[in-house]
C-alpha cells in the first residue's frame, strides 16, 4: 500500500516532504486514503458553473430504441465516445443537455464546429427570418444573402484573396482547392503532412494521413505525405519552438529567433521535394495548427520557409482553416496570419456556420480564372440563401461579442492553468495550443513520451463526462484530449474544466495504485 501511494504522490509530484502535505495525511488505510485526499482538497467533485437556461422535457425515442436504430441503420464505423454513447437533445450556448436532463459543459463544440454558441439567439433569428422568406434559388438566380455574405467574408481577407466559392463541407472545399491547385499549376503532385486530416472524399483521402485513411482502395493519386514538424512527439523540439503561451518540456539551446528544430524539419521537407514528387508540383496543403492529430503546432517560421520552397517548384500554398479560422486562435482571425504567410487558397468549414452545413474556398482572381477556364464549377446548395444568412449572422456575432478577444483571454488563461497540471502529473506529457484550440497529450511518463494506453485515457475521458465536462480526442494513438469550446466560454467555465480534469487525473492515479 505504501508503495502504491508513493507512486500516486510521485505522479502528482507531491513528495512526502512536500510542505503542502502534512505527513500525517499520508499512508493511511485504503478506506481512509480517499478521505485524506478529500481533506487535502484534491478530491471534491467540482461544482458546475450556473446556467439560467432550462431545456424542454425530452419526449422522443427511448434510449434503447435509439441504440437499436443506430445499430441497424447507421454505419457501424461512425465514431461514438463513451461506453454508453450520449443521447443529446438540446443545446444552449456552451451547454448541452441529454435526454435525462443532465447538463454538460461542451468543450468540444460538435468537433470544433459550434463557433458562437449552440442555438445562438441572433443566428437562430437570422435563420428563422430567412426560413420564412426564401430557402433556395440555386446559383442561377441572384438573392441578397449571397451578396451580403460574399462582401462580409471577402472583407476579412487581404488582397489578392478576394474570390469566394461557396460549398457545403470541408471535404468539398478541399476537393475544390485540390482541383484549383492542379488547374492553376498544370501539375499533379500535392504534399500534405503526416497526421493531417483534410477530408474523407475520394480526392481528399489522398491528403489525409490519419485514422485509417490509408486503405487498399484506390484514392489520392498524386498525393505525397511529408514529416509533420511536431515539436513535442517528433524527432526535434525545444523549449521555445511554438507560438503558444506553453512550451514543451524539451530543452534546447537555440537563441529565440533561431530554431534548430525548424531547420531540421525544413531539411525533411526538402527531402520530400527532392525524392517523392515531380520537379514541378501543384501545391501544398497545411492546417495552421493540426486539429485531429491533436492540436499539433509547427515550429515558428516553418510554414514561411515551406511556402517559399513550394512556390519555387511552381506549386500553390493552401491553408486549411476548417478548425483554426474565424478568430478561434485569438491573436488573429485566420490561422495563416499567425505564421506570417499569405496562402494562395484558403479553405474553411465548421465554425463558418456554427453547425449549419456550409463551407468556402477563398482564392485569388488569377487562380479562380485558371479553374474557370477548364471547368464550370457548380454546386446546387453552395451559396444557398439559408447558409448565407446564417454565415452573415455568425460573422456579426463574432465581431459584436468580441469573440476573437475572448478566445485570446480565456484560451491563454486556461492554457496556463493546464500547464500547472502538466507540471503536477507525470502522465500529462504536453499542454499546447493557442486561443481556444488547446490540447493535453497523455503519456506513460514524461521521459519516454510513450502514449498512455487507450483504455486508461478512455476512463479519464469517461470520468470527465461523468463530472459534466465534454472534451474531444485526437492524435494517432487517440492519446490527446482536445479542447475547442464554443468561443463564448468564460474564465469560471475554464476553471471548472481544469478542476474536472484534475479530479479525473487524481481518480485515475488512485485506480492505478489499487
Ligand atoms: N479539414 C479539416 C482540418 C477538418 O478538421 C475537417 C473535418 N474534421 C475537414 C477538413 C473535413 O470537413 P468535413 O467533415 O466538413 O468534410
Amino acid at each position: 500500500m505504501m508503495l502504491a501511494w508513493s507512486r500516486v504522490l510521485r505522479a502528482l509530484r507531491l513528495e512526502t516532504s512536500s510542505p503542502r502535505i502534512p505527513k500525517t495525511c499520508l499512508f493511511l488505510s485504503s478506506a481512509a486514503s480517499w478521505t485524506s485526499l478529500t481533506t487535502l482538497g484534491l478530491h471534491t467533485k467540482p461544482r458546475m458553473p450556473p446556467c439560467d437556461f432550462s431545456p424542454e422535457k425530452y419526449q422522443s425515442l427511448p434510449y434503447s430504441r435509439a441504440l437499436e436504430i443506430h445499430k441497424h441503420h447507421l454505419p457501424s464505423i461512425a465514431i461514438t465516445y463513451f461506453q454508453k454513447p450520449l443521447l443529446l437533445h438540446q443545446g444552449h450556448m456552451e451547454w448541452l443537455f441529454d435526454y435525462e436532463g443532465n447538463r454538460y459543459l461542451d468543450f468540444f463544440s460538435g468537433i470544433a464546429t459550434v463557433s458562437v454558441g449552440h442555438c445562438h439567439p441572433k443566428v437562430n433569428a437570422a435563420a428563422q427570418k430567412q426560413l420564412d422568406r426564401l430557402w433556395h434559388t440555386g446559383s442561377i438566380f441572384f438573392h441578397p444573402p449571397i451578396h451580403e455574405y460574399a462582401e462580409m467574408l471577402s472583407a476579412l481577407f487581404p488582397e489578392p484573396l478576394k474570390v469566394i466559392f461557396l460549398v457545403n463541407s470541408g471535404s468539398e472545399a478541399n476537393d475544390l482547392a485540390m482541383l484549383m491547385a492542379r488547374a492553376h499549376s498544370n501539375n499533379t503532385d500535392i504534399i500534405s503532412f503526416r497526421g493531417a486530416y483534410h477530408g474523407c472524399s475520394p480526392y481528399t483521402l489522398g491528403l489525409t494521413n490519419i485514422v485509417n485513411s490509408r486503405t487498399e482502395l484506390p484514392s489520392g493519386m498524386g498525393c505525397q505525405s511529408t514529416m509533420c514538424p511536431d515539436v513535442f512527439r517528433g524527432l526535434w523540439g525545444g523549449s521555445h519552438c511554438r507560438d503558444s503561451p506553453v512550451q514543451t518540456t524539451r530543452k534546447c539551446s537555440c537563441e529565440p529567433d533561431c530554431c534548430q528544430a525548424k531547420d531540421q524539419y525544413i531539411e525533411q521537407f526538402k527531402d520530400t521535394l527532392n525524392t517523392a514528387v515531380a520537379k514541378s508540383i501543384a501545391g501544398f496543403f497545411a492546417e495552421p495548427i493540426q486539429g485531429l492529430n491533436g492540436v499539433i503546432q509547427y515550429p515558428k517560421g516553418f510554414l514561411k520557409e515551406a511556402f517559399e520552397l513550394v512556390r519555387e517548384r511552381g506549386g500553390v500554398c493552401v491553408a486549411d482553416e476548417v478548425q483554426t479560422g474565424f478568430g478561434r486562435l485569438g491573436s488573429h482571425f485566420w490561422g495563416f496570419q499567425t505564421h506570417d504567410v499569405l496562402p494562395d487558397i484558403v479553405t474553411m468549414a465548421k465554425g463558418i456556420g456554427n453547425g449549419f452545413p456550409m463551407a468556402a474556398v477563398v482564392t485569388t482572381p488569377e487562380i479562380a480564372k485558371s479553374l474557370e477556364k477548364r471547368l464550370l464549377h457548380f454546386s446546387t446548395y453552395g451559396g444557398n440563401a439559408m447558409a448565407c444568412a446564417v454565415g452573415s449572422a455568425v460573422l456579426e456575432v463574432i465581431k459584436e461579442e468580441n469573440l476573437q478577444k475572448n478566445c485570446q483571454d480565456v484560451g491563454t488563461y486556461m492554457l496556463l492553468k493546464l500547464a500547472k497540471l502538466r507540471d503536477e502529473f507525470d502522465i500529462v506529457g504536453d499542454v499546447r495550443g493557442k486561443g481556444l484550440m488547446i490540447a493535453v497529450e497523455m503519456v506513460q511518463d514524461k521521459m519516454s513520451r510513450q502514449p498512455l494506453p487507450r483504455e486508461e485515457i478512455n476512463q479519464i475521458h469517461e470520468d470527465c463526462k461523468n463530472m459534466g465536462l465534454l472534451v474531444g480526442r485526437g492524435g494517432i494513438f487517440s492519446q490527446t484530449f482536445r479542447i475547442l469550446p464554443p468561443m463564448c466560454v468564460t474564465k469560471p467555465e475554464a476553471d471548472f474544466a481544469v478542476q474536472v480534469f484534475r479530479a479525473a487525473l487524481i481518480q485515475h492515479m488512485e485506480r492505478r495504485a489499487k
